[in-house]
C-alpha cells in the first residue's frame, strides 16, 4: 500500500507559450517540508516560550556598552507600563526607571569582565504609574565584551512578602521598633563598616529610672504605656540612618553610624531632657518619667559585647550617680 503524508511544497512558474487558447506554464515544484516543519517547530517553540514567558512574568534585553542601546522584550515595556510607542531604549532611559538607592547594583552589571561575566540582582524600577516593582534579573556578558544579555522578572509579590516577614521578624511587638535580634545584627554590620572605612561609630543605652515604681504606683498597663512612649520619643529624636531599638524590658538602645562619643552625648541628652519632659496622666495626676544613658565610641578590637559592656558601665554609673543622667564610657 502507498503511504499517504502531507508534503509541504514551493512552487514556481513561468508563463511560456500559448497554444490556441491556452496557456503554457513552465514550473517547478519543490518539496520543502522539512525546512516547513522546522519552521513550524520554531513558531512553536517560540510561541510557548512567549506564553511561559507571559505566565512567569519574564521578559528579557541585550544592551549594547557601546552603542548604549538596550532592546527589550514586549514583556519588559508592559511590566514597566511603558507604552507600545515608547521608543527610548537607551541603556540611560532604563537606569532613570531604576530606584535611585538601588543604581549603583544595577549599574554593577556594567562592570562584569570576560572572567566574571554574570551577575543576579535584585532592584526596585518605576513603572509608568508611578509605583515601584521589584525585579530580579539574571545577566551575562557575551564573547565580545560589550553585549549584555539579561532576563527581567518580576517579583514584586514575593519580595513584598519576604520584606513583610522580614520587618515582623525585627520588629518589637509592643513598641513597633526594632528588637534586639535586629539591633545586635546591625551592630555588627556597622562594627565592620565603622572599621573598614576608619570611621567614627557610637552606641548609647538607656533604661528607665525606678520603673517599679512606676508599676507598682499606676499599674503594668500603665507601664507598657511608658515603655510605647519613649521607644517613640528615641524613634523621632534620632537620624534617620541611626537604629534604635527595644533591647530589653524597659531598656533602649540607639546605634549612631558616623557620630563620634561627644556628639553621641549631645543625641543621649536631648533624649534625656524630651522623655523628662513629657507629661503623662493616670488618674488624674501628672508624671514624669526620667531615664539614665550610657554612651560610648568604637575602639579597635571591639565587637558587639565589648561595646555593650562600656555603654552599659557607663550607664550602672550614672544609676550610682543619682540619675536621670548621660554618663560618658570615657569617663569611667
Ligand atoms: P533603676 O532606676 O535602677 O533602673 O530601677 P528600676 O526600678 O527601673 O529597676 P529595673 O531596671 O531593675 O526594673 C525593671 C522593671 O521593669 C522590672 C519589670 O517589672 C519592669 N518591666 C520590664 N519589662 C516590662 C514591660 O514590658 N512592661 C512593664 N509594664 N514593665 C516592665
Ligand atoms: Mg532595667
Ligand atoms: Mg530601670
Amino acid at each position: 500500500m502507498v503511504e499517504q503524508k502531507v508534503v509541504w511544497v514551493s512552487g514556481r512558474a513561468v508563463p511560456d507559450k500559448q497554444v490556441e487558447d491556452n496557456l503554457i506554464w513552465n514550473g517547478l515544484f519543490i518539496d520543502n517540508t522539512d525546512k516547513k516543519s522546522l519552521e513550524l517547530e520554531l513558531k512553536r517553540t517560540n510561541d510557548e516560550l512567549k506564553r511561559a514567558q507571559k505566565v512567569g512574568r519574564v521578559g528579557h534585553w541585550q544592551a549594547n556598552l557601546k552603542s548604549r542601546e538596550l532592546i527589550r522584550s514586549t514583556m519588559v515595556r508592559e511590566l514597566l507600563g511603558l507604552e507600545k510607542t515608547d521608543s527610548n531604549t537607551s541603556i540611560e532611559r532604563f537606569n532613570s526607571l531604576v530606584h535611585p538607592d538601588d543604581l549603583e547594583d544595577v549599574k554593577s552589571l556594567e562592570r562584569l569582565t570576560p572572567d566574571n561575566n554574570k551577575l543576579q540582582i535584585q532592584h526596585r524600577m518605576q513603572h509608568a504609574d508611578g509605583h515601584y516593582i521589584w525585579v530580579e534579573e539574571f545577566a551575562e556578558l557575551q564573547d565580545d565584551g560589550y553585549t549584555l544579555i539579561g532576563t527581567f522578572r518580576d517579583i514584586t509579590e514575593q519580595k513584598t512578602l519576604e520584606l513583610e516577614l522580614l520587618k515582623k521578624s525585627s520588629t518589637d511587638r509592643m513598641t513597633g521598633i526594632y528588637n534586639r535580634g535586629y539591633f545586635t545584627e546591625q551592630v555588627d554590620k556597622e562594627l565592620s563598616r565603622a572599621k573598614r572605612n576608619g570611621r567614627p561609630l557610637s552606641l548609647i543605652i538607656l533604661d528607665i529610672d525606678h520603673f517599679k515604681n512606676c508599676n507598682d504606683s499606676y499599674g503594668h498597663p500603665f507601664g507598657d504605656e511608658v515603655i510605647i512612649k519613649i521607644a517613640s520619643l528615641l524613634k523621632n529624636t534620632v537620624r534617620s540612618h541611626d537604629t534604635a531599638a527595644r533591647i530589653g524590658g524597659e531598656e533602649f538602645a540607639a546605634l549612631l553610624p558616623e557620630t563620634n562619643q561627644a556628639d553621641a552625648a549631645l543625641v543621649a541628652e536631648k533624649l534625656r531632657t524630651t522623655i523628662s519632659a513629657h507629661k503623662f496622666s493616670k488618674n488624674g495626676d501628672d508624671i514624669f518619667v526620667t531615664v539614665t544613658l550610657g554612651v560610648a565610641e568604637v575602639q579597635s578590637g571591639d565587637n558587639w559585647t565589648k561595646l555593650f559592656n562600656r555603654a552599659d558601665k557607663a550607664l550602672y554609673r550614672g544609676k550610682q550617680s543619682g540619675r536621670d543622667q548621660v554618663f560618658l564610657a570615657s569617663d569611667l
